[in-house]
């Protein structure tokens, strides 16, 4: 297996430094709304009440945080991934090498949304279906 040194001269290190602190700031507010919020904060979850690929982050930062590795990567698979962004977006790559890692990285989220709806939708969360979305009061009214 391949080993991946990233160095001091392969990003550009202010930039990175203030992605991890938005991501930062943003996963503390996406944590603590999930904590205190009786409802998901979701958009595409509250609209439609299927869960979006990134449904289940933040319950999978909290276990991780927690120390439990398994119960991170239940509810969520790829949320390693994450920190991994802001190198991503500052790397010193060629702009055609940092596109390809978007696309696949896009590609992963999606793959692994559709296995986890298969295996987990509508009955285990956090791939529970939202009898209180926007599609499902809409689908009531006009019933
Ligand atoms: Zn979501």
């Amino acid at each position: 297996m391949p080993i991946v040194i990233i160095t001091k001269n392969m990003i550009k290190s202010k930039p990175v430094l203030s992605l991890y602190l938005k991501l930062a700031i943003f996963g503390g507010v996406a944590i603590a709304a999930s904590l205190v919020l009786p409802f998901s904060i979701s958009i595409f979850y509250v609209a439609t009440g299927v869960p979006c690929p990134a449904c289940g982050m933040s319950r999978a930062f909290m276990r991780f945080f927690r120390g439990d590795l398994f119960g991170a990567l239940f509810y969520h698979p790829l949320f390693f991934l994450i920190p991994l962004i802001p190198l991503l977006a500052y790397s010193r790559m060629p702009k055609k090498a940092r596109n390809i890692g978007w696309l696949a990285i896009g590609c992963l989220f999606l793959a692994v949304w559709i296995i986890r709806l298969i295996l987990f939708f509508p009955h285990t969360a956090p791939m529970i279906y939202n009898e209180n979305s926007l599609f499902e009061l809409l689908r009531r009214v006009l019933r």
